[in-house]
């Protein structure tokens, strides 16, 4: 069903101020965000423990912003894109700027993931962006005035197509979205004269531009890197586009081709949610941070290089010792005929993608009902540090009787959601194109793999919650 038929969906998409006003509008969220969260700091901890749910600015970026987008991008594809407020910074930055070509290293996906690994290990273990506001609010201006500078440099959208990790994340989830935006009848397209939606002249248009993503509406297999921002529909002389419902996970089971660096991409994120999630309970926190105090303690190191260590333990040393292993288990069980390694570590980024997804949807759960007993505190008090020292001191208890109604929901939910992926990562092991293309025995320990890294949130959750 092509949405864009329904005439409401269809002129907000053709309108010309969308999505200008409300990238304006989320431009001065932004900025808000920024100015409450700078100054707000401390030394202490403990005092950052309880700071990063009191302060306004932190709650709303890290606890409900943030799963936000990750569930949208899941249901909707990358809707969070469509009003970025950085695509229409970088737009007018392009649009004065050198306007270079983009070298290959960068569009190779590499420095997207690496810039994302160092987010991870240097910004939320090592400075905690997540944790202390004022870090939070330098972080996000630092992402901004990094894509003025790539968009002053490079032409067209090179932050949003090669650097933007956020971005980047989303397009991986999109392509479970139910939803796509194709080219309706590429027929059209083919016989069209104008091709307004690619041709370079309509590039810096702020409306009707054509595609600075470098897409081509009539040959988008998939939903990684469509922004949703509707200006091919307005381009286009024939509005020959639809934004059509389909069959959840499509893209898995077509021939979608990961590239190298987004198989890293989506090891790093397998590592960040396993974090996530088994950090919620104390007793899974101890089992996965044995590995990392267990070095950190053996060559005595503490405090932040420690967490810098464990960190990159975590995030990339075990996630190369398992792809490593996967991949040297699938060529010993493809006999003769050798499993090439690009096609193995491929298909099983592809197989672990349904549930890494569905544990970051449970992380998002879990946080945003958590956080529910802040939000009136931080109303009160934004920046939150007075807040934080009361619950420090345990002068102040949060009411957590919402969290609390709303916990079992919220395990039910988990359940369903694992269980959820499970199943469809089970039906694209069967049908996929791109796993049909790997040997039974190949087959065989992929699905090991993936039950193996399914069972890690199979357990928590479902020992945690009820057991
Ligand atoms: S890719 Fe990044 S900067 Fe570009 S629109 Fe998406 S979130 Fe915004
Ligand atoms: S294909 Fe159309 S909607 Fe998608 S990013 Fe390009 S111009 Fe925007």
């Amino acid at each position: 069903m092509n949405l864009l038929k329904i005439k409401l969906i269809k002129a907000l998409f053709k309108a010309s101020w969308f999505p200008i006003i409300p990238q304006f509008a989320m431009l001065t969220v932004f900025v808000l965000l920024i100015i409450g969260g700078l100054g707000v700091t401390t030394d202490d901890p403990v005092l950052a423990g309880w700071l990063r749910d009191t302060n306004l600015s932190n709650l709303i970026v890290w606890s409900y912003w943030w799963p936000i987008i990750i569930i949208a991008a899941i249901v909707f594809g990358r809707l969070w894109c469509t009003v970025c407020p950085v695509e229409l910074i970088t737009y007018w930055a392009s649009r004065i700027g050198l306007r270079l070509k983009v070298p290959h290293l960068l569009k190779s996906g590499w420095i997207v993931t690496i810039f994302y690994t160092l987010i991870w290990i240097i910004g939320v273990h090592t400075l905690a962006i997540n944790r202390i506001p004022h870090q939070m609010a330098l972080y996000l201006l630092f992402l901004m005035i990094l894509a003025i500078d790539i968009s002053l440099i490079f032409h067209k959208r090179a932050f949003c197509s090669y650097v933007c990790p956020v971005g980047h994340l989303l397009g991986l989830y999109a392509l479970i979205s139910p939803f796509e935006w194709r080219a309706d009848d590429p027929s059209i397209c083919k016989s069209c004269k104008t091709k307004d939606c690619v041709v370079k002249k309509n590039h810096y248009r702020l409306i009707r531009r054509s595609c600075t993503s470098n897409l081509y509406p009539a040959t988008i297999n998939d939903n990684r890197d469509c922004l949703l921002c509707s200006q091919c529909l307005k381009t286009c002389p024939y509005e020959n586009i639809r934004f059509s419902a389909r069959r959840p996970f499509a893209d898995f089971f077509t021939g979608v081709n990961l590239r190298p660096a987004e198989v890293g991409f989506i090891l790093l994120v397998g590592a960040f949610v396993v974090f996530e999630i088994l950090s919620e309970w104390s007793v899974s926190f101890e089992i996965m941070m044995w590995l990392p105090y267990l070095f950190t303690d053996a060559i005595g190191i503490t405090g932040t290089l420690a967490n810098f260590v464990s960190a990159t333990i975590m995030f990339v040393v075990v996630p190369i010792l398992v792809l490593l292993v996967v991949a040297a288990l699938a060529k010993l069980a493809s006999g003769r005929k050798a499993a090439p390694f690009g096609m193995t570590v491929k298909t099983f980024a592809l197989l672990l993608l349904p549930t890494i997804a569905g544990a970051h949807i449970i992380k998002s759960i879990l946080k945003m009902s958590s956080r529910v007993p802040y939000w009136r505190s931080a109303l009160i008090d934004p920046k939150g540090i007075e807040t934080a020292q009361k619950i420090a001191a345990g002068t102040l208890v949060p009411d957590k009787s919402v969290t609390d109604t709303l916990t079992p929901a919220v395990g039910f939910t988990s359940a369903a959601v694992l269980l959820i992926a499970l199943t469809v990562t089970m039906l694209i092991l069967r049908r996929s194109v791109v796993v049909r293309k790997n040997s039974l025995g190949v087959k065989i320990i992929l699905l090991l793999g993936v039950l193996a890294y399914w069972a890690i949130f199979g357990l928590t959750i479902f020992k945690w919650r009820f057991g």
